[in-house]
């Protein structure tokens, strides 16, 4: 067995496992840090992504990628009451094909394996990964980017996993759900519910003007644990729509979005590393994580080139200086306290989760863009969240206070971390 091994072994710096928007963000990172990368996936590396990514528009200026939106929307707003919220704030959607084109110019010298990471072993100098036919790789450190349930990466073991659901529909409409050129981030209108519907977890609408006579709009549950179910989410989207006397006139395509929100962090232990949503960096109060990817893997690729120029660095050691470098002190202080935020909102019924959003986003741009984007360092996050809760109306301060009382752990985590 060990002739084979070593016969299929094809030896580099790196290894990524997947070919999402992780494994090639990352990959990118990597061969920009001179680095010898190896890549595998099931499918080519240029086979489409299933899903288009939305950003606001000033994430992706800063890093200098605002050319590969297909849609920007400067009129952008929300519900959370009857009239519409300016959010004053630039959102965009990336152009797929362009955005996965720009990261494979980048990784041009990555050579992909098709096949499934299946198991690694680990040695003091190398890492060996199995595929399910058979196949061994070689390499000083193997990235883990095969998604929120990852192939290899370990993290432990969790009772209750809370997801983002959505149904959505791109297609034409008797009238058009959204004002010309508007993009909706939330409607969380639900008059068009009964009583004991609006008792049930609150749901919101995410819709967006195309352009040429087409829309999208989805039926979105933020968060919630078990998830919403698309049928549920379907039946929602078509009384709201009815309620507003629109109806469907041309499905041009459907979405079904399901992911997880609030996954336990990795093993920072292991010898492999991990990134995206391997590495749980959905934002869990938000669910966004591209932009994040984009920010945060240039320091990952170095801290990574930066260990396997030691002597003698096992996969071990690299990978302990990637999770450090993915999860410093200070980042996961506000992972934790943006988890009690979600366990807080998915507590919230609707007139009080209405009430909280109302007064997320009268928060100074800063503040409520930093939350988001998971720009604000710990003092400053800290510092919104007590301001934003001195401005809160009561009953959201009374929901908070008793998510203290049920998710105080994960505050406490806060100030541990
Ligand atoms: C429908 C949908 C819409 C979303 N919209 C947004 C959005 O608008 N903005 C945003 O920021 N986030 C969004 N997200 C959240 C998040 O950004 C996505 O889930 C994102 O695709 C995660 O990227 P990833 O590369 O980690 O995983 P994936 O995109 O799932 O890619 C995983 C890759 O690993 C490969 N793989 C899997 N198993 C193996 C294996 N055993 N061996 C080798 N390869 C393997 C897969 O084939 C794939 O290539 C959305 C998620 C979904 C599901």
């Amino acid at each position: 067995m060990s002739e084979v091994l070593r016969q299929d072994a094809q030896s580099t710096d790196a290894l990524v496992i997947g070919a999402g928007p992780a494994g090639l963000i990352i990959a990118a990172a990597l061969c920009e840090q001179g680095l010898t990368v190896a890549g595998l996936a099931p499918e080519a590396p240029d086979a489409p992504w299933p899903n288009t990514y939305g950003i606001w528009v000033d994430e992706l200026e800063a890093l200098g990628m605002a050319h590969l939106l297909e849609h920007h929307w400067r009129n952008s707003v929300a519900y959370f009451g009857p009239e519409a919220v300016a959010l004053h704030r630039d959102y965009g959607l990336l152009d797929k094909t362009n955005f996965q084109q720009y990261l494979l110019d980048r990784t041009q010298s990555v050579l992909w394996h098709q096949g499934k990471a299946k198991q690694a072993e680990h040695l003091a100098d190398c890492s060996k990964l199995t595929t399910s036919n058979g196949t061994v790789l070689e390499a000083r450190i193997i990235v883990d980017a095969s998604g929120h349930f990852p192939a290899l990466a370990q993290r432990p073991q969790q009772d209750s996993i809370a997801y983002q659901a959505a149904y959505g529909i791109v297609g034409k409409f008797s009238k058009p759900p959204v004002e010309p050129g508007q993009f909706v981030l939330m409607d969380y209108r639900a008059e068009h519910l009964t009583a004991e519907e609006r008792q049930q977890p609150p749901t919101f609408s995410y819709e967006m003007d195309f352009g040429e006579g087409i829309h999208f709009v989805e039926e979105t549950s933020l968060a919630y644990a078990p998830a919403i179910s698309f049928e549920l989410l379907e039946k929602r989207l078509q009384r709201r729509l009815a309620a507003r006397g629109i109806e469907v006139c041309e499905v041009q395509h459907v979405e079904r979005c399901l992911f997880p929100m609030n996954l336990s962090l990795p093993d920072f232990g292991q010898a492999v590393l991990g990134f995206g949503g391997a590495a749980s960096m959905v934002h869990p109060a938000s669910g966004y994580m591209v932009g994040a990817m984009l920010r945060r893997a240039p320091d990952l690729a170095t801290a990574i080139a930066q260990t396997l120029a030691l002597p003698n660095a096992s996969p071990q050691t690299i990978a302990q200086a990637g999770w450090q470098a993915l999860w410093n002190r200070d980042r996961l202080r506000k992972h934790y306290l943006y988890l009690f935020g979600l366990e807080a909102l998915m507590n919230f019924e609707e007139p009080r989760l209405n009430h909280h959003f109302s007064t997320f986003f009268q928060m100074p741009q800063e503040n409520w863009r930093g939350f988001l984007a998971d720009g604000l360092s710990t003092p400053e996050l800290v510092q919104a969240m007590v301001g934003m809760f001195g401005k809160a109306p009561n009953d959201v301060r009374w929901g908070l206070m008793r998510a203290v009382g049920g998710n105080g752990n994960l505050l406490w985590q806060a100030l541990a971390a």
